[in-house]
């Protein structure tokens, strides 16, 4: 039998590993530590990455598990328990999501890994959040290159074209700026009339159209408003969401020694946190050339959020005080709202002047003797969660 009579008969075989490899490549290229694990992700379900034109698109809900990061999903849980404790699912208090609202690290080191921020999700700890705390006056770029950027994660069911809808359930991560927050603007029925309910997954629910225009640093998302639905959703689809929760397909706790090793290209030595000063392997290049292969790119905000003009209710850049009420210079990045915030620049400026002041101390305190001190770690906010919830 020749080559090609030989390969009709593994030709489906072979087209299964050309769609694993094109996943394995949206995923980051199998070589780097990714806010999924791949092992845990069905074949069948694949990334979104939306290129420039217009959209469509359903988000997908599901029923949230013990894992779902959020301490109010976690309550509800827990009174579903009681409320039905045979069958706690069937609780109608038991929580319905369609978002995983994350903070993350991205492009972490030579390898380019991404981590889900344990300080801002967690409280707890990570050698990035710590670096940043204990060089306070680092470079505004390499700044930028360490520090959580704010995502959400979503079940999406395309209808852009008839090929992407026939793919049915599909993961997107996309940077909370372009998406999450224009919805919740439109969502918002004025005079306090409440919210739409567009992740309903009945017709009550919204197919949500919105357009691309640009890409890597000149993107932007425009044009966010809902469609009515002529019909709910498909079963499958729901059924599918509620198999493979989105939070169980992510590395939630990373171990500090993976970051660490990530971040300082070095062997981690036991109770060595936070007491690493040494320069990290990531560099701005990583933040200004290598935008993620999963659309994640938060740090494009930071040319369209201008362009834009969020905030038009604010005065205009420069800025010597914070008008949204948080501690000038001190305060920066610990909000979400600090993300589009179009006095970010110089509130970062002015956080560098505090860290590193030009006048000399005062007589009546000692002198800094090596170095300076460290910095108090600060209390980071944690940021409010915007999920779909189903009574
Ligand atoms: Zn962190």
């Amino acid at each position: 039998m020749g080559y090609l009579e030989k390969y009709k008969g593994k030709k489906a075989d072979f087209q299964a590993r050309h769609e694993a490899q094109k996943k394995k490549s949206e995923e980051g290229g199998g070589y780097r530590s990714s806010i999924f694990d791949g092992k845990k992700i069905p074949d069948d379900i694949g990334f979104w990455s939306p290129k420039e034109g217009e959209h469509l698109i359903d988000l997908i809900c599901w029923e949230a598990t013990e894992l779902f990061p959020d301490d109010e999903i976690q309550d509800a849980i827990r009174q579903a328990k009681i409320d039905n404790p045979t069958s706690p699912r069937d609780s109608k208090l038991w929580p319905i999501v369609f978002a995983v609202d994350l903070w993350t690290h991205k492009r972490i080191g030579v390898a380019k890994d991404d981590f889900i921020c344990q300080v801002h999700m967690f409280r707890t700890k990570d050698p990035m959040c710590e670096h940043l705390n204990a060089n306070p006056g680092l470079p505004k770029p390499e700044w930028n290159a360490l520090r959580a950027y704010h995502q959400y994660i979503y079940y999406i069911w395309d209808h852009t074209t008839p090929q992407e809808e026939q793919k049915g359930l599909q993961i997107w991560r996309v940077p909370s700026f372009f998406f999450q927050e224009k919805v919740d603007e439109i969502a918002t029925i004025p005079q306090g009339g409440g919210v739409i309910p567009y992740s309903s997954p009945d017709m009550e629910g919204k197919t949500i159209a919105f357009k691309i225009k640009g890409s890597r640093d000149q993107i932007e998302y425009l044009g966010h408003r809902f469609i009515d639905r002529k019909r709910d959703l498909p079963e499958y689809l729901l059924e599918k969401a509620c198999k493979y929760p989105l939070e169980s397909l992510l590395v939630l706790h990373p171990e500090y020694k993976t970051m660490f090793e990530s971040l300082y290209g070095e062997p981690y030595v036991e109770g060595a946190e936070g007491e690493h000063k040494a320069r990290p392997v990531t560099s701005a290049a990583n933040v200004d050339n290598a935008p993620s292969p999963a659309g994640g790119d938060e740090t494009r905000t930071t040319t369209t959020r201008k362009a834009e003009g969020v905030g038009t209710s604010e005065p205009s850049p420069p800025w010597d005080k914070c008008y949204r009420g948080r501690a000038f210079g001190v305060d920066t990045d610990k909000f979400a709202e600090c993300l589009r915030c179009p006095g970010w620049d110089d509130c970062f400026d002015a956080g560098k002047r505090i860290s590193q002041p030009s006048q000399p101390s005062q007589p009546s305190q000692p002198a800094p003797t090596t170095s300076q001190p460290p910095a108090p770690a600060p209390e980071p906010e944690k940021p409010k969660r915007l999920l779909g919830r189903r009574k």
